[in-house]
This record gives C-alpha cells, structure tokens and sequence, in this order.
C-alpha cells in the first residue's frame, strides 16, 4: 500500500506529492490529467518569483519536479470511488479503469471547474476576451471594456474589482435581481464606470476570429436582442468543485466543496485535501501549492502518530 495517495494532479496535488515524497514514504498520484486547470491557462503573471509563464509549461515543469523523486504517477486515471479504511486500517480508491488502490493515508486535490455560459463563441474565445478569474486576468484588462456575467455575489465582487482596473464594467445578471449581499450590490451602485442590466440572458460571444468584440444579449422581458461592445468577458456564474466521485460520510459544504480544518484534515481520520476542491477561499495556483504542502505535512504527521 501508499503511505500517501494523492487524487489529481494540479499545483496542489503536485505540492502535495512533492512534500510527501522528500519524507522518504511510499507517494502515488492518480491524476485524470496531470496539470489541471494550469493546462487550459495562458499566462499566469501571479506565481509569485516567477514574472511570467504560460500553463502548459508550468504544467510541464510541475510534472518534471514529481519525477525528481521516486513518485508513482498514475496519469490519464480517473478515481470513481473512496472507501475510507476502518480505525486506523487502509483506505481504498477505486479507479473508473477497475482497479483499486490502498493507501494509509488520502490526499484529495482534485480541484474544480467554472461553470460556462453555453454560449456560441464562449469555447472560441476563451484566453482570447473570454476569462474566468478576474484575480489573474483583470489586469490584461486595463482601460478596457469588460462585461461580467453573473450577479451573485463573486460576479459583483468581480464587477467591483475590476472597475478599479478597466475603463467599463457591464454586469449581466440573468434574473431580474442581483443575488450577492446587499453591501457589495450598494459598492456596486456607487461606482461610476458599471452599468448593470438584469433579466438578460447572454445568447452569442462576438469577435473577428481572433479576439472578443462584444456580446449579445437578449432582454428577457422584450425578448429583443441587444449588442454590448468590449474587449474582455469574464464568466462568474459558479465554480464547481469536483467531488461527484465523493458521495458518503466524507463532509462537504453546501456547495459541495471538501471540509477541511487549518491542517488540510477532512473529517475522515488519515483522509485530508487540497486546493479548489476544499471550502479553502481565493481559488488561486499558489493558493493550493501551500495548501498542497499543509495536507502532506499533516498526512506524514498523521502517519507518524500511528
Ligand atoms: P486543479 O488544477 O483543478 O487540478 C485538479 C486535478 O485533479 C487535475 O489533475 C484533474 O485532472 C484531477 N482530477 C479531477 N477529478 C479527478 C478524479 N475523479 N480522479 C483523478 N483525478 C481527478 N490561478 C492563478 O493563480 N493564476 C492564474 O493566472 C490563473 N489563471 C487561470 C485561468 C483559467 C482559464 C483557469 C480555469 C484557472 C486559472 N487559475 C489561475 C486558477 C488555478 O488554475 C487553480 O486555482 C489551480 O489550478 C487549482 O489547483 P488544484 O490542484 O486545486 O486543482
């Protein structure tokens, strides 16, 4: 069996494996794909000590500092179960290819994804005016004019945040209200570059093939079609953390995120988490590298303790 077995291989699972390995204990990685979300990233200019880099090489770098260590990496293998081990006994993760892994101790960093829009074009243009987090692109945005779509309450922070940034915000809320908490919804109204328009359904990214150009949008009242012309779109309508796989007596938040203490412990003895798919906030790369780091420490804790 694995000392420690690591689920998915993101920044926080590759700190996670990392950490682990330099113990001298038995470390595994399952990952669906190595890299996660670093994959589908282009630049990333907030990886603190490092200006600039793009996803894949960051991901390619991420990978080659596993394979400095002797880590067993499961690659292109997707976990389908979890059976948590009696008192102090193993635990066991199923694979979706049949097989099945056993492990004293569980490190789940499997992450999550933004929920998309739909529309035709948002696939087309994404890294090119179609962005998901407002902490790393915002400032690509600078003097620009943006959209956000989704007026809950990250949507209206990421309004407010980039209204600081960029020269106009248009906050598409597909209700006939805003969602988020009154106090944001109130910064929101005091601020003189955002125009928010609610009951509006975004029905088309536009662009010239290569970047964005504006939206479409249908009023949901008329039902008539309107154009908004800018440069950037970022989609804040929810992100999903990627816990289908782990329905039974592990704890998750209302949003289906995992439950985790300050040591990265889920409730589950010898079963800790990492990263995205955790209740941790700011969902950032060297968010969950440290967070990855805090689970492996605390599993060879937990491992020496036992
Ligand atoms: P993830 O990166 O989501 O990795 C999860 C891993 O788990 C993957 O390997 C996945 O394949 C695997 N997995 C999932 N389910 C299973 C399963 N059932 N079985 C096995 N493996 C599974 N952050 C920044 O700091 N700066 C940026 O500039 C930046 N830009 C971004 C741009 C985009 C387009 C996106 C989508 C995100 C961006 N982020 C950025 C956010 C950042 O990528 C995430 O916060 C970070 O990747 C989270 O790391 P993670 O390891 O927790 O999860």
């Amino acid at each position: 069996p694995f000392d420690v077995l690591v689920i998915g291989g993101g920044p926080a699972g590759a700190a996670a494996a990392i950490y682990a390995a330099r113990k001298g204990i038995r470390t595994g990685v399952v990952a669906e794909r190595f890299g996660g979300q670093v994959l589908d990233t282009m630049g990333i200019e907030n990886f603190i000590s490092v200006s600039h880099t793009e996803g894949p090489k960051l991901a390619a770098q991420l990978e080659q500092h596993v394979r400095d260590y002797e880590v067993d990496i499961m690659n292109l293998q997707t976990a389908s179960a979890l059976i948590p081990g009696e008192a102090g006994g193993l635990h066991e993760v199923k694979l979706a290819s049949g097989a099945s892994l056993k492990a004293k101790t569980i490190i789940l960093s499997t992450g999550a994804r933004w929920r998309q829009m739909g529309a035709p074009g948002e696939d087309m243009y994404r890294n090119k005016g179609v962005a998901y987090c407002p902490h790393c692109d915002g400032p690509l945005y600078k003097g620009k004019r943006t959209a956000v779509i989704g007026g809950g309450n990250s949507g209206v922070e990421a309004a407010i945040d980039l209204a600081g940034i960029v020269a106009h915000v248009t906050l598409i809320e597909y209700d006939a209200q805003l969602r988020a908490d009154a106090v944001l919804q109130a910064k929101l109204r005091s601020l003189p570059n955002v125009t928010i328009i609610t009951s509006a359904l975004t029905t088309e990214v536009l662009g010239d093939g290569e970047k964005v150009k504006g939206l479409q949008y249908k009023d949901r009242a008329t039902e008539e079609l309107h154009r908004v012309d800018l440069e950037g779109i970022f989609v804040q309508i929810g992100l999903v953390p990627n816990t289908e796989w782990l329905q039974g007596p592990l704890s998750l938040s209302g949003r289906g995120e995992i439950e985790i203490d300050s040591h990265g412990a889920t409730n589950l003895p010898g079963v800790f988490a990492a990263g995205d798919v955790t209740t941790v906030p700011y969902k950032q790369i060297i968010v969950a590298m440290g967070e990855g780091t805090k689970a492996a420490l605390s599993a060879f804790d937990y491992l020496i303790r036992s």
